[in-house]
């Protein structure tokens, strides 16, 4: 929740801060929009096909799913965290070669061809802009869930309030669960939970559901485990600090409040796609979910649109990633059908694709070598794979190292594998970058976003000295 809060705290930062002009432009076959499971999965079948896409995380690279902390329906994992499973997908598609940008889509055009996306860098000099032209454009930006806003909602988020009863239902076995919500998806969601937990309350602020599923409505109505509460709305989520244990809620005609024991609330008050970059260029239904008319196709050739941005019912990670996959062919198809202008956008991102990797570094004897073998300044990413903002942080570092890395030698570190590395160099905060000079003397120790930014801004006026020296940066 954290992580999901300290997004919308980017967005707001970013939609308010003004524009400036510097804008660098570019040229890629394909351009995905969006960082979580559907853009990176599509990321992967693309750089598999020979066609390197740029993804364009937004503000929180892995996706919603990383706010899950136990993920069991994903194929081939048992039990994993929401962050590693978002994690893990991120380095399968760099690994195959996608190219992460830290921005965020700020407008589009797709009123002609070559499309045109415009970005807005997150981390680092806040006022560059960059302008993708592309043939071939994925759409997967996502949807929030809508929240209550009522006491208790924020603190427990993902420990006893959800979002998704078919992903975190399972936990609540044999317990008592409340749902909140009138639509179809209020009925649907007690029903998946009636076979879990002993006791289902939905709670709607109406006298009657906003539903047109009748049969579904009689047999949710005749199931002895589900009680409904008309005119009834929630006030308060309480708990002990670790758990949910009631809900305060409020007789909407009697204005009388009374206490529900609950386990878990279950938020079915619908979502909000995030499209409103969209509206004009591309179809959209009311709800403002992405119309989709062949396969992922939207209503415009070349623009595809994948997981919960354009899907109203299912909001799974797995149905995410089948329409990623399906997403990448369908543009696979429609890059090589239209092959005379994509090979024109091709030598482009094939300049681009000359990766300089980041070197992982696991043990204090490797990072000595790699120092002392080192050509100019040497930058060290200190990080962590539970920390959102160092996954934040990771594409930016990346696109350094494709731009500096003939002058300067990059490497990370992660917590989770070198922790004395962590302890030699007191790093206390993730990430911290540290700049080293070749005899090993930390130059400059940088903590937090402002402080790596300056980074940012002093590579961006330095771009053009041929070499770089580590006091350049104290
Ligand atoms: C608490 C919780 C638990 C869940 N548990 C499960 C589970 O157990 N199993 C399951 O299958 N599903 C689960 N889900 C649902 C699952 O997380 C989503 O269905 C899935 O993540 C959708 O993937 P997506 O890539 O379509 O969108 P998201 O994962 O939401 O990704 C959207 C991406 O768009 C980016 N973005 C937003 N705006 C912009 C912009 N302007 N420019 C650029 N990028 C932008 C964001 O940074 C983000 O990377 C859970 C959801 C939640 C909230």
């Amino acid at each position: 929740m954290k992580n999901f809060i300290y997004s919308i705290f980017l967005l707001l930062t970013l939609s308010t801060s003004p524009l400036r002009a510097e804008v660098i432009e570019k040229e890629h076959p394909v351009v995905i929009l969006g960082g979580g499971v559907a853009a990176l999965t599509s990321a992967v079948y693309l750089s598999r096909a020979g066609i390197t896409p740029v993804v364009i995380t937004g503000p929180l690279v892995g996706g919603t799913i990383t706010q899950s902390h136990n993920v069991q329906n994903w194929p081939g994992e048992v039990s994993i965290s929401g962050l590693e499973l978002g994690d893990k997908v991120r380095k399968q598609a760099e690994l195959n070669g996608a190219l992460l940008q830290s921005e965020m889509v700020v407008s589009v055009d797709f009123s002609k061809r070559p499309y045109i996306v415009t970005t807005k860098s997150i981390i680092g000099s806040e006022e560059r802009l960059t302008q993708y032209k592309t043939q071939a454009v994925i759409v997967a930006m996502g949807a929030n869930p809508n929240l209550l806003g009522i006491p208790g909602e924020n603190d427990y988020f993902s420990r006893g309030v959800y979002s998704c009863a078919v992903c975190d239902g399972w936990l609540y076995k044999d317990k008592t669960v409340a749902i909140v919500g009138g639509g179809d998806s209020a009925l649907i969601e007690a029903e998946y939970l009636s076979n879990i937990a002993s006791k289902v309350h939905i709670l709607l602020r109406r006298d009657q559901f906003r539903t047109v599923e009748n049969q579904r409505l009689k047999a949710i109505l005749s199931n002895p485990k589900i009680q409904v509460h008309y005119n009834t709305i929630v006030q308060e989520i309480k708990g002990d600090k670790e758990k949910v244990t009631h809900l305060i809620v409020q007789d909407t005609q009697t204005k009388r409040p009374s206490e529900l024991p609950a386990d878990a609330l279950f938020l079915a008050i619908g979502a909000k796609p995030n499209t409103e970059l969209f509206q004009s260029q591309i179809e959209l239904d009311p709800a403002g979910y992405i119309v989709l008319k062949k396969n992922q196709q939207t209503s415009l050739e070349g623009v595809y649109a994948i997981g919960d941005v354009a899907d109203p019912e299912f909001k799974q990670a797995v149905s995410a990633a089948g329409d990623a996959a399906k997403a990448a062919i369908q543009a696979q198809k429609y890059l090589a059908a239209h092959s005379a202008t994509s090979q024109k956008a091709a030598p482009a991102a094939a300049k681009e694709t000359e990766v300089r990797k980041v070197v992982e570094i696991y043990s204090k004897a490797q990072l000595v070598k790699e120092i002392k073998n080192a050509q100019g300044p040497i930058f060290v990413d200190f990080y962590s794979t539970r920390c959102g903002p160092c996954r934040m942080f990771s594409p930016l570092y990346d696109e350094w190292a494709q731009q500096y890395g003939n002058k300067i030698t990059f490497l990370k570190v992660n917590a989770d594998y070198a922790a004395d590395i962590f302890h030699e160099y007191q790093i206390q905060a993730v990430p911290t970058l540290v700049i080293f000079d070749q005899k090993g003397n930390v130059i400059r120790k940088s903590s937090g976003f402002n402080e790596i930014s300056e980074v940012d801004k002093r590579l961006s006026k330095m771009k053009d000295k041929v070499d770089l020296m580590p006091q350049d940066f104290k």
